[in-house]
């Protein structure tokens, strides 16, 4: 048996939208509680520059953000 340590995490998966299915899409800045509440499990903001649809992806912290 395998322990799955990082096995959600899939840093070079393209994200790809919900709606139309575009990987045009950019991380939108995440602002208000319920982003802050979503950045604590790990999900980013997104929007989609096709069809502008805004949705929740877990992907890693933006570089220029620094918890720690
Ligand atoms: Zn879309």
């Amino acid at each position: 048996m395998r322990e799955a340590t990082h096995e959600e995490e899939e840093p070079r998966r393209k994200v790809s939208c919900p709606k139309c299915g575009s990987s045009d899409v950019r991380r939108s800045k995440s602002e208000g509680f319920l982003s802050g509440l979503a950045r604590m499990f790990g999900r980013w903001p997104f929007r989609c520059r096709s069809c502008r649809v805004r949705f929740y992806r877990h992907a890693e912290p933006p570089d220029d953000l620094h918890f720690h």
